[in-house]
Order: C-alpha cells, then structure tokens, then sequence
C-alpha cells in the first residue's frame, strides 16, 4: 500500500537521503522546509515527479495536510548554523515538534522525532545508553539545541499519553556523508574542505575529544526500521566506532593529501569530550546496525564533496 509522507527537513542532509529511499520505494513523498540549511538542489532529481510535492515552509507554523506518515526532522543540526539564531532554533524545536504533533494528532499520522545524542549532553556514562539522562547546560551557547530536542521528546510522550498519538523517537548519533553543505562548520565536512583546499584541518583542543561516525545510508535504513516497526523508542541509531577528532583528521589527511598539516584551534564552550551509542536496543528492535566503515563512507563523502568544491577554487 503506498503510504503519503510528509519529511520536514526534506531538502536538507539526512531529509534527502530519507526522501530518495522513499521515492525509490514507490511512496508519495511531501517535501516540507524552509531552505535555512536546506537546498533544492538536493531533492532536484525528483522534482516533476507526479508522486513529488515540494513545499516551502517554515514548521514554527502551523500547517493542515493529509498524511499518513511524518518525518519530523527539520531543525539546523550544526552549531554553526543552529547558534546563528538560537532563539529561532529554540521555537523550531519547540513550536515545530509540537506544529507536527498537532497535525499527526488531527489526521492520525505516525510521527518520528529526529531527535540526537546531544540529548545526553557532556555524558558523564560512556557509551550512553537510552537509558541514561544526560549531563546537558541548561544556558549555554548549545543549549538551544540540546534542550530543544529535550522538549521536543517530552512533547512527543505527552502527546502519545493524552491523545495516543503514534510516535517513534531516534536519537541520532553523529551522521555524515554525501550532500552535508560545505560551509556546515560539522567536522567531517570542515575536514574535508579544508583538505581539499590544501589548507590545514582544524583541529579544536587538540582533538583528543572523540566522536563515532555513522555513513548517512546506514542512519537512513535505521530510520525506515524504527517507523515501521513496533518501537516508539527513544532509540540510538550510531555507529558504535568511536575515533578521536585528531583520528579522523589523520584519516582526512591520507585519503586527500597525506602532506597536509593540522592547526590548533580554541574548543567551543561545552563541546562533549566523548560520544558513543550504545545500540543494543536498536540491534535487538529494529534488527539494525551500521555496515558502513569510516574509511569507506569518508571515501563516498570526499568523492561527491570534490565534484562540488574544486569546481569553486
Ligand atoms: P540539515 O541542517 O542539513 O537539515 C535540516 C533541514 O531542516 C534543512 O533542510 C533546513 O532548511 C530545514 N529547516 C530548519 N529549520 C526549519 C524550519 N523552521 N522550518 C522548516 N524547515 C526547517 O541537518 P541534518 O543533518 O540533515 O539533520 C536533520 C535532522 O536530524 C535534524 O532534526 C537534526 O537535529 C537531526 N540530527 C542530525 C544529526 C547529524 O549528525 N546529521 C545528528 C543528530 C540529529
Ligand atoms: N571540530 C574540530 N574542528 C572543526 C570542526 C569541529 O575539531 O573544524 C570538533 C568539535 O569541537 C567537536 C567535534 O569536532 O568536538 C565534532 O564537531 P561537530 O560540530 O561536527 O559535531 P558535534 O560537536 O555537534 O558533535
């Protein structure tokens, strides 16, 4: 049966991966954002499509559509772009979450949060289970974010408890792949630039902090399991190999040009010295794990990033 799917945060990052899987399946797909991070140049392929919609909005509204199923991932996800205007991010999470719950709410839809691992904040438990609550700043320059998808979940469970709405919760680990923006500010893709470039990689304090990569396909499969399947979640979907920054900048470096250097840079307020997901639930639920090594995926990722950089220098 086809199903009629609405992604919020169709045309950025992830929302287009998710989109390609859910045109190539044979869905109708309604592709919601408001292009802060978002580019149309990434859902082009479907655009004329009888089976495409594109919508221009923005989620702090309210919006009526029929659906059956909605992504609900829009939301700036890298601090550069979800601090230029932290209040904006806030009422995004905030009034966008609950925008969607009121309109799966009213049509019966299933909604998904795209929530993230920054749920957890500074984890003082390593690796961090679904379980754990999180070490998060309530006032500082990420809290925006942090605190956003906070809320965020909570309203997705209010909404479940009062009214019964269908929910599914991913909390998102670090993602990368082909299609991040390059001007992100996210480290694989700052990497990349910069070495593609053959100016040094940037490395903020001394990255010995770590991080635990997963390749955009992998997170995307994890997403279609977790909405179809039985879970309501919160659910880790990560790549459990965990690397420190300095690794991944080596990494970088060798595949694009083993001479290059790294320079120091100040690290950001509250920025997490570990991150890594525990993903035994999502294992034995949703019968998921990653298949995409680092080296492999960053492979992919420099491939689609040269085409679109060296035709700029
Ligand atoms: P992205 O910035 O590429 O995509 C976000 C999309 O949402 C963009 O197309 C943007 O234009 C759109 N958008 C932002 N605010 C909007 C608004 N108010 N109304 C309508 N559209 C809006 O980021 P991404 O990496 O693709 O992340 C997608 C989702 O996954 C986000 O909710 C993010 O929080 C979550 N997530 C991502 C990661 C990751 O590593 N990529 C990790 C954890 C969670
Ligand atoms: N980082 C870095 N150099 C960069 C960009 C980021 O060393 O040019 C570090 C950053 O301080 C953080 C890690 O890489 O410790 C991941 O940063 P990103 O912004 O990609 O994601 P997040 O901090 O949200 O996990």
């Amino acid at each position: 049966m086809t199903r009629r799917h609405l992604v919020t945060g169709g045309a950025g990052f992830v929302g287009s991966h998710l989109v390609d899987r859910l045109m190539e399946a044979g869905e109708e797909v309604l592709c919601l954002d408001n292009y802060f991070t978002g580019r149309k140049e990434n859902i082009r392929q479907w655009i004329g499509h009888p089976s495409f919609e594109l919508i221009r909005h923005d989620v702090t509204e309210p919006i009526k559509l029929e659906v059956d199923r909605i992504w609900h991932l829009a939301c700036p996800a890298s601090p550069v772009h979800y601090q230029f205007n932290p209040i904006k991010t806030a009422k995004t999470s905030f009034l966008g979450t609950y925008n969607m719950l009121g309109l799966a709410r009213r049509v019966g839809a299933r909604l998904l949060l795209a929530s993230t691992s920054e749920v957890y904040g500074d984890p003082e438990v390593h690796p961090q289970p679904e379980g754990y609550r999180g070490c998060v700043n309530t006032i500082g320059i990420r809290s925006c974010y942090d605190e956003g998808k906070r809320i965020a979940e909570t309203l997705c469970f209010d909404y479940k408890r009062m009214h019964g709405t269908e929910i599914r919760i991913a909390r998102i680990f670090n993602t990368y792949g082909p299609r991040m923006l390059e001007n992100d500010g996210r480290v694989v893709s700052n990497f990349i630039v910069q070495a593609l470039q053959g100016i040094p990689l940037t490395l903020y304090g001394g990255g010995q902090q770590t991080r635990s990569f997963c390749y955009v396909d992998d997170l995307v499969e994890g997403l279609l399991r977790l909405m179809e399947g039985d879970h309501t979640g919160p659910i880790n979907l990560g790549n459990p190999n965990e690397f420190t920054i300095r690794q991944l900048a080596e990494k970088v470096r060798d595949q694009i040009n083993p001479s290059l250097a790294f320079v120091g840079e100040p690290l950001p307020q509250d920025d997490p010295l570990q991150r890594q997901p525990v993903i035994s639930l999502a294992q034995e639920e949703l019968r998921w794990q990653p298949s995409i090594e680092l080296d492999e995926g960053l492979k992919k990722t420099i491939a689609d990033f040269r085409r679109r950089v060296e035709d700029k220098i």
